[in-house]
């Protein structure tokens, strides 16, 4: 399925076959999972050329492709791909292959054989996930939300943010992740007003807003939530600021449609902080895609990147923020997954901006 509709875009783009060498593309197309391999796929051939560590490797997890091994450098197979697929115009991903490496591809291929820059190509159909996909997501969110129920009990003043993200991180080995999908943001205080501050070895403080943003991988899929919280006497103006987020991001999640750019999506809870006089204090974009990857395409932004039109089977992260320097930041971050009639939000982790467990 994944390997037809790339066809599709090969004849689009008049190309006799593509080279893949992107990982999380790679790993699309073919199920591989090794962390070295090129893909080359025609209109009825599909080969992966690896080294011997990934033979076996290969034979399980891409029964679909034809191996070709290498003992050497790819170049050294390279016109022998080209001649048993019969290609005259090969496509190569422009946005992964290094200069170098590409200059050495033109010297080794025959003259009458051209080399076509590509961008993108696979990353567009990554972006509407299938129901192969879809499972693996919500397990990582389900993992991820389990977490914070975890890590919300757990938490106590005085503890450093370095110990909770190590907690976070044990918890969700612990329940099936096969590692966190980026490393783990602990930030209380006024290290919550930096989007993406590195965990430190300052101890909370029971009024402190703290801003966890986490997510766990399974089968290679990322999820991604923040929750913004204080244990315990939260400070009116962190209360007025964490509303505005809030109204911010239901906004989003109950009007963003399919067919609306990533731009008209971003300016439904960017006006809403814009109003309140938050504005320049939302620095960043309302959401990203995530799968294989943990930024990818759709972009829902102010910026011209969110051109991109929104589509069903989509899956994206809404996560508004308002950063106020010295003082505390506020983020609230869900995955939603686009459908015909609106989203509908993976992650179910609470969203109170104080624990109150007096
Ligand atoms: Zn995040
Ligand atoms: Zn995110």
């Amino acid at each position: 399925m994944r390997l037809e509709k790339l066809r599709g875009q090969l004849v689009d783009e008049q190309l006799d076959a593509i080279m893949i060498t992107d990982p999380a593309n790679r790993r699309y197309l073919s199920g591989f999972m090794g962390s070295a391999g090129t893909l080359f796929i025609s209109a009825d051939r599909a080969l992966l050329a690896t080294d011997f560590r990934y033979y076996e490797q290969v034979e399980r997890q891409a029964p679909d492709f034809q191996l070709v091994k290498l003992t050497g450098r790819l170049l050294d197979v390279l016109p022998d791909v080209v001649t048993d697929l019969d290609i005259r115009r090969l496509g190569f991903e422009g946005d992964n292959l290094t200069v170098s490496l590409y200059n050495d591809i033109l010297e080794s291929l025959n003259e009458g054989i051209e080399l076509v820059a590509t961008s993108n190509v696979v990353e567009e159909l990554r972006m509407q996930k299938d129901d192969d996909e879809l499972p693996s997501l919500q397990r990582a969110v389900d993992i991820t939300d389990a977490a914070y129920a975890h890590i919300t009990a757990f938490v106590q003043p005085g503890m450093t943010e370095r110990q909770i993200a190590w907690e976070i991180e044990r918890f969700m080995r612990d329940t099936g992740a096969e590692s966190t999908s980026f490393p783990i943001i602990v930030a209380a205080g006024p290290n919550g007003a930096m989007p993406h501050a590195t965990p430190s070895d300052r101890p909370i403080e029971p009024s402190d807003p703290i801003v966890i943003d986490m997510g766990a991988l399974v089968d290679g899929y990322h999820a991604d939530l923040t929750r913004t919280f204080a244990l315990d006497a939260p400070s009116d103006r962190y209360l007025e600021v964490y509303e505005i987020v809030l109204q911010a991001q239901k906004a989003a999640l109950q009007n963003i449609q399919a067919g609306m750019t990533g731009k008209e999506a971003d300016a439904i809870a960017r006006t809403i902080i814009e109003q309140a006089g938050y504005g320049e204090q939302f620095g960043h974009g309302l959401g990203h895609g995530v799968g294989l990857v943990i930024h990818e395409r759709p972009w829902l932004s102010h910026l011209e990147r969110g051109d991109n039109v929104l589509r069903p089977g989509m899956v994206f992260s809404i996560e508004p923020g308002i950063y106020l320097p010295g003082e505390f930041g506020v983020r609230i971050e869900d995955l939603a997954l686009l459908r015909e009639d609106g989203l509908q939000t993976l992650s179910r982790a609470a969203k109170e901006p104080a624990l109150n467990r007096q």
